[in-house]
């Protein structure tokens, strides 16, 4: 009964540590509308990094012929070609080929990782045959989505910045991407061009704009966790005297490395963070993404059954970094079972506790939502942050975010605004949508909310990349 009563003293702690009450969630928004201003005023002046993109249009719907796009990014390595119609006609059809990145890879050479890419590049076009509509001859025009944090020197060229998500090739670092893209397809005598290089919330925003010109920013939330959007260029004081026709550029945030005292941090993150391989970096993105979800609730489990006997003896498998993955932790969140039947089943089989009762069980379920629920909640105050940085929170002030117009007189009449949203912890998490979407309206209000769309732009990552391949080679 004691040590019934210690393990609810940690759920009790854990819930009022991850607190996101709504007073909580507006000062995180505020933090991020204020982190985002201090970043575009100068280099390094926020956590924020705030990264020009270069990109100045996003597609339209008007872009015609075949495409490919290159997707490095997280666990999987994407290969897309993309049939575009034109006018009205939208995307007529694409083809996908996924692989996974061999580990060794993540930690070699830049040579040795572009050769591979190159090499799985070739092939994928080898196996095409007749299934483009290119004129012979004609030069293929590549998008290549890497989801790294990029400082861009044009629409296509730009050094890597730092490695996250377990990658580390230190060569790299410093280090133009597309000329290493470029001089591994050259050695393989494959003949193509680098039209675009983009981050992967880059290529979603571009896939929505094409199929919503309403659409303002993009939030990717999946392995890691990412945002972009569209500023204003005279709003970007670091970069002053950025002339573009549209009048807008869309910015790369590298959200992940959010930071903020409002953040309801708990020791759990602390012990997170400090064994992780990149302490102090990437904050925001280790308290909403699927890398680490599952690992916050094993550590949480983890302090229950030393301070208790939930799982009678302490299991050795809660000891284990990250052996319960974020998708495992989702499917214990989400049993409908009556009595926990699929908590009992991954319990066993992926942490080998056996026999745990079904009030046991329960506590499992509650510590997964308040992780998720936490993770959920800060995305959103994240997204309107955004919404609140461009004057689209609903609160007044003078809007932007739209590329052809420009700039835009203020007005009391809430635009519509569409933001692209896509990754696997999004997707798949049916909990986590649910309490973005209530946290999102709570922040915002029914009537704002309304106005506000969160629009998925599934596989826009590398779709996107294709199409502003495409919006970009028009006009060389
Ligand atoms: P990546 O971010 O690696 O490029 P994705 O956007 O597909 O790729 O996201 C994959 C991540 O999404 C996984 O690492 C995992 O954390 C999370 N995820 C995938 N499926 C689920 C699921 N069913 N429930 C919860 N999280 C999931």
């Amino acid at each position: 009964r004691r040590k019934w009563n210690r393990m609810v003293g940690v759920l009790k702690e854990l819930e009022e540590g991850c607190s996101t009450s709504i007073t909580r969630l507006r000062q995180v928004v505020d933090a991020m509308a204020v982190e985002m201003h201090a970043g575009l005023a100068s280099e390094g002046g926020s956590k924020l990094k705030m990264l020009l993109t270069f990109i100045d249009n996003l597609p339209h719907g008007n872009e015609k012929g075949t495409y490919y796009a290159l997707h490095l990014g997280g666990t999987n390595f994407r290969v897309l070609r993309v049939q575009l119609g034109g006018k009205g006609s939208g995307i007529l059809g694409h083809e996908v080929e996924r692989q996974p990145i061999p580990p060794y890879l993540m930690t070699s050479t830049s040579e040795d990782l572009f050769d591979f890419i190159a090499e799985a590049l070739n092939q994928f076009i080898e196996r095409e045959g007749s299934g483009n509509d290119l004129p012979p001859k004609e030069r293929r025009q590549l998008g290549f989505t890497f989801s790294f944090p990029v400082r861009q020197t044009s629409a296509n060229s730009g050094c890597l910045v730092k490695w996250t998500k377990g990658f580390s090739i230190k060569d790299l670092v410093g280090k133009d991407v597309t000329t290493c893209l470029e001089e591994s397809m050259a050695k393989i005598g494959l003949d193509m061009r680098v039209a675009t290089l983009v981050n992967d919330t880059v290529g979603t925003l571009a896939l929505g704009h094409f199929h919503d010109e309403d659409t303002v920013a993009a939030v990717i939330i999946g392995t890691g966790t990412n945002a972009c959007y569209v500023e204003r260029t005279d709003a970007i004081i670091k970069s002053q005297g950025l002339l573009t026709n549209s009048g807008g550029v869309v910015v790369n945030m590298e959200w992940g490395n959010f930071w903020s005292s409002h953040l309801p941090k708990t020791s759990y993150d602390n012990d997170l963070d400090a064994e992780s391989p990149n302490p102090f970096d990437q904050g925001f993105e280790k308290m909403i993404s699927g890398m680490y979800l599952g690992d916050i609730v094993r550590r949480v489990l983890l302090r229950m059954a030393q301070e208790s006997d939930i799982f009678g003896d302490l299991p050795s498998s809660l000891s284990v970094p990250f052996i319960l993955r974020t998708p495992l932790m989702a499917a214990m969140h989400e049993d409908d079972s009556p009595d926990l039947r699929e908590v009992a089943r991954i319990l066993n089989d992926t942490l080998q506790i056996s026999d745990v009762p079904l009030k046991v069980r329960r506590v499992v379920v509650r510590v997964c939502d308040v992780v998720t629920r936490r993770a959920a909640r800060l995305a959103a105050a994240g997204i309107v942050g955004i919404l609140k940085k461009i004057g689209r929170d609903g609160s007044g002030g003078i809007s932007s975010g739209r590329m052809k117009s420009g700039i835009e007189s203020s007005s009391t009449k809430m635009r519509r605004t569409v933001v692209a949203i896509e990754g696997g912890l999004y997707l798949s998490y049916t909990m986590f949508r649910e309490h973005l979407s209530e946290a999102m309206t709570e922040i915002l209000g029914e009537e704002v909310a309304q106005n506000v769309i969160l629009r998925v732009s599934e596989d826009g990552s590398g779709l996107g990349a294709a199409l502003l391949a495409a919006s970009h080679s028009s006009t060389v």
